[in-house]
């Protein structure tokens, strides 16, 4: 391990927690390098729907009030982040939509009522987009201050801005010595190797808790429903009397094509049910919202993947972004896509508790593959129905 040499700091994963922190380190001025086992944002980041929450889908679930207040105000950071008013600049990223919708029938009307405040508005019926102002199923819609981001557009930003930093390798083994600590990698192809670092910051999803010996997390089911050929670009929520987000679509363009990406409870309901099961709910929850008009074309597929969090009491929802200290180890867990900022910030503070930069520019694993951003899901079909 002596002879290997020595990063200030080793980040594993490069989905957008991996991204943002390493970011931060290298602002910061820490010598740190970034190794990804597969592609850019291949766990969870690239299977986001983007929505930077701003707390008002939480406000509406009981259990949800805490997690409301970690998110406020990261709305207005991510757009001074895409007009280049705070760092990490995402100028060359892009949004989906500038705000998202909440849309209610009947029964929901009276949560609705109680969520128009400062950050969100209700929309006179001519305001509405043309696809709900047709739709049998909404009584009220809500415009609330939540852009949707492309996010395979913010992890291409982050990523080209310290591409001689971010190398594809996985990270197999961690070994702690008093001073540093030693990581065995395994390049594609079976390349073996080793990089040693002063401290690691393993933010890598469901790969966290494998790595990073006594790191605890969980992880929440998730079966999402994709729809092609959809006719319009729609980012809302619906929500049910019960005050939960029955269903949540957002819109992403695949070559000359519109997806419609559907998860909330359709998608935690849906993990139990097979492919075909969930796709004919999927079909009767979307004509009941939008009507027979604008669903009869859609052609579907779905998409599993966990949610993962670091661990929290009772398995709850944790409430921001979960940092485990192990030694000279950091377990990072975002939580949230929008929680990005807050879980690299917390972690640039325990990097600056542990260690000083070291003065001089090094890149210890430049020989090694660079990494490419992931496809999303629906690239990935092979079989709409
Ligand atoms: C369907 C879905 C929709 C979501 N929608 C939203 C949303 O709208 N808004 C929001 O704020 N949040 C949303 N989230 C949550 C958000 O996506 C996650 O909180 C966030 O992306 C987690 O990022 P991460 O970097 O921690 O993990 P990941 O994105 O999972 O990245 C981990 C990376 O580590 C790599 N890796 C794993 N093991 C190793 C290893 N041993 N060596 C090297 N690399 C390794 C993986 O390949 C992967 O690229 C959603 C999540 C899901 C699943």
């Amino acid at each position: 391990m002596s002879e290997t040499p020595l990063l200030d700091v080793l980040v594993v994963g490069g989905g957008i927690a991996g991204l943002w922190i390493l970011d931060r380190l290298l602002a910061a001025g820490f010598d740190t390098a970034l190794i990804e086992r597969r592609a850019l944002g291949a766990g969870q980041s690239i299977a986001a729907q983007g929505i930077i929450h701003g707390g008002t889908k939480y406000a509406i679930e009981a259990s949800g009030a805490r997690t409301a207040s970690s998110v406020t105000g990261m709305p207005r950071h991510w757009r001074d982040l895409m007009a280049g008013r705070a760092e990490p600049s995402l100028a060359a990223a892009t949004q989906s939509a500038e705000r998202h919708l909440l849309v209610t029938g009947g029964i929901g009307m009276e949560i609705a009522a109680r969520l128009v405040t400062a950050n969100s508005r209700r929309l006179a019926q001519r305001d509405w987009p043309p696809v709900l102002a047709a739709a049998p199923g909404s009584s009220r819609v809500i415009a609330l201050d939540e852009p949707v981001m492309n996010v395979g557009s913010v992890l291409a930003a982050l990523a080209a801005t310290h591409a001689t930093r971010i190398r594809r390798a996985e990270a197999v083994a961690l070994e702690q010595t008093k001073e540093a600590i030693g990581v065995t990698l395994r390049g594609p192809r079976g390349r073996p190797g080793q990089v040693g670092a002063r401290l690691v910051v393993v933010a890598a999803g469901a790969g966290t808790a494998p790595l990073a010996t006594g790191a605890r997390q969980q992880a929440r089911p998730l079966h999402m429903v994709m729809a092609r050929n959809a006719p319009a670009d729609l980012h809302a929520h619906w929500i049910s009397g019960r005050g939960r987000p029955r269903l949540t679509l957002t819109t992403h363009s695949m070559d000359f094509d519109r997806i419609w990406y559907c998860g909330g409870d359709l998608a935690e309901r849906g993990v139990g049910l097979h492919p075909d099961q969930l796709i004919l709910r999927a079909r009767e929850e979307l004509e009941r919202a939008l009507g027979p008009a604008a669903t009869s074309a859609l052609r579907f597929a779905t998409y599993r993947i966990d949610r993962i969090e670091g661990a929290a009491r009772g398995g709850r929802r944790p409430d921001g972004p979960v940092l485990q200290a192990l030694g000279r180890t950091l377990a990072v867990w975002p939580t949230k896509l929008a929680l990005a900022p807050v879980a690299a910030a917390k972690t640039l503070s325990w990097v600056r508790e542990q260690i000083a930069p070291r003065q001089g520019e090094r890149m210890v694993l430049a020989d090694w593959p660079r990494a490419d951003i992931a496809s999303p899901p629906w690239a990935e079909v092979e079989r709409w129905s």
